[in-house]
């Protein structure tokens, strides 16, 4: 038996039928390093996936901010301590005004868990506007969010979804103004429907950058309508900051300024810790306080002085090394390289993306736009074959995900370029 058919069958065994595993040929990874990650024969992967280390793998100086806090003291947060005040003046510096507090949790959907409550307790409603194809983590209350993986019984009657923008197929058939006065509409439809039910309308919770349902390239500006026409409702903006905050997108702190809107409500995660479990909510200090007196929170482990730590080393490093400035630099000259590559490859339909996310949405015939899924998953497949791992995503499972730690440098995108080039030429 082979050591990835016992290692499988040891994981199936151990941890449940239904832990997901990457590629044909699951990845044996033993150590990480900056943008590399090694196996255990000792075989070199370029990572073109992974946002939660994010300053690069096992960083010295968020390595040593760990170390150092975890040989000093690590307790729950029912003592004054000045890591986790110091670690949230300093976050709530990069938001607009009026997000001046946060909750500290360990997840991303914790934080979302939070967030939904947060919009409860202000507005006296449970009724929540999603968009389908989104994913917003694995609590009872956010797995109902996340029309992939329905929950048991179905949805509750206080969700409603929304149609992803696509903004290689908008909604409608037609893009700009159009487009965004269509989705605006799908979510007064929505606002409307909740309105004649007991639940009433709370929030809408998007990740304005749409991550996961496949980054479409939407202008600044695209939200408004739909923002305008959730505070008519009295209802609230939860932006979900999991995957492109921490200057990800290159041009801006989060994803919500580069869309240019302020929400009520901002989820972090992923990225915030390199690894380290941390997530957060960050709230006007009213949404804050009302939470605090209708719920009475209280969390262990979220905001403990080596999570609070591990936080200000990513804060330090992506300032230092001027990581969102490279973000912006290399996502663009890696964006038009790919663009170089649909001139040559008619499966590439469409390519977008900013900073240090982006991909090439495949097809199966450009007159069409039929989605290519199973293309997609043989192009990540050959990837992971010759050195570069990658994923992908999106509504049709058929653009590839590029992600890489923040570091990410011309010569690592030209790498991963060559080696997309040629498994698209094999095919
Ligand atoms: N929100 C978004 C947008 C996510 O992509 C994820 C995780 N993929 C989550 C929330 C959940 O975060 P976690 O896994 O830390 O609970």
């Amino acid at each position: 038996m082979s050591d990835e058919t016992r290692l499988i069958a040891r994981r199936e065994r151990l941890l449940g039928a239904n832990m997901s595993l990457f590629y044909e040929h699951p990845a044996h990874i033993v150590r990480g390093e900056g943008v590399w990650l090694y196996d255990a024969d000792g075989r070199k992967y370029l990572d073109c996936y992974n946002n939660v280390p994010h300053v690069g793998h096992c960083h010295p100086h968020v390595v040593e901010a760990i170390c150092r806090q975890a040989g000093t003291l690590n307790t729950h947060t029912r003592y004054l301590h000045e890591g986790i005040l110091d670690y949230v003046e300093r976050l709530t510096a990069t938001f607009d005004p009026s997000l001046d507090t946060a909750i500290l949790t360990c997840t991303g959907s914790e934080a979302n868990d939070v967030a939904l409550r947060m919009a409860q307790a202000v507005t006296g409603k449970t009724g929540v506007i999603a968009t389908d194809h989104t994913y917003h983590g694995n609590t009872t209350a956010v797995s109902q969010l996340s029309t992939r993986m329905p929950p048991v019984g179905g949805f509750g009657g206080h969700v409603r979804h929304v149609p992803a923008p696509d903004s290689y197929r908008p909604l409608g058939g037609e893009g700009g103004e159009a487009f965004a006065i269509a989705f605006a509409e799908k979510v007064e439809e929505a606002i409307a429907s909740l309105q004649e039910t007991p639940f009433g309308f709370s929030a809408l919770i998007i990740d304005p950058f749409f991550a996961n349902e496949g980054f479409p390239d939407l202008p600044s500006g695209f939200l408004d309508r739909a923002v305008s026409a959730v505070r008519k409702a009295g209802g609230l903006v939860i932006a979900d900051e999991v995957q492109p905050g921490f200057g990800r997108t290159g041009e801006h702190m989060w994803g919500h300024q580069r869309a240019g809107i302020v929400p009520d409500i901002v989820t972090l995660g992923k990225p915030m810790g390199n690894g380290h479990p941390i997530g957060g909510v960050v709230a006007a200090s009213d949404t804050l306080n009302a939470f605090r007196k209708a719920f009475r929170y209280f969390n262990t482990f979220g905001g403990n002085p080596v999570s609070c730590a591990a936080g200000m080393a990513v804060l330090d490093v992506l300032e230092k090394e001027n990581l969102m400035q490279n973000a912006r630099d290399v996502g663009a000259y890696a964006l038009a390289g790919l663009r170089k590559l649909a001139d040559k490859h008619d499966m590439i339909g469409n390519t977008r993306g900013a900073g240090l996310f982006f991909g090439a949405e495949l097809v199966l015939d450009r007159e069409t736009r039929e989605p290519a899924p199973k293309l997609a998953t043989r192009v990540i497949n050959e990837m992971r074959e010759r050195g570069v791992l990658m994923g992908k995503l999106g509504i049709h499972q058929c653009t590839t995900k590029i992600r890489p730690p923040m570091p990410f440098s011309r010569e690592n995108a030209d790498f991963m370029l060559s080696v997309l080039d040629d498994v698209l030429s094999g095919l």
